[in-house]
């Protein structure tokens, strides 16, 4: 598994790759920018904000086979 965080001191995000009993266990990763032990997950949900679904959010005419909004 690929998990998301986010540095609080600089605003980097970058993945940490752990299994799930090692996420469980608690995960504590350290910034690999400012080496910052201060980061909070990012758990899904900006997804949507990103790649084709994006246009079809702002664009109002990417509506199509895929769109799923009509
Ligand atoms: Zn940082």
């Amino acid at each position: 598994m690929t998990y998301e965080y986010r540095c609080r001191d600089c605003d980097e995000t970058f993945d940490v790759t752990a299994s799930v009993a090692e996420k469980a266990a608690g995960l504590s990763p350290e910034c690999p920018k400012c080496g910052s032990s201060n980061v909070s997950q990012v758990f899904g949900g900006f997804g949507v904000l990103s790649g084709s679904r994006a246009s079809g959010l702002g664009g109002g005419s990417m509506c199509g086979p895929g769109a799923g909004c009509c």
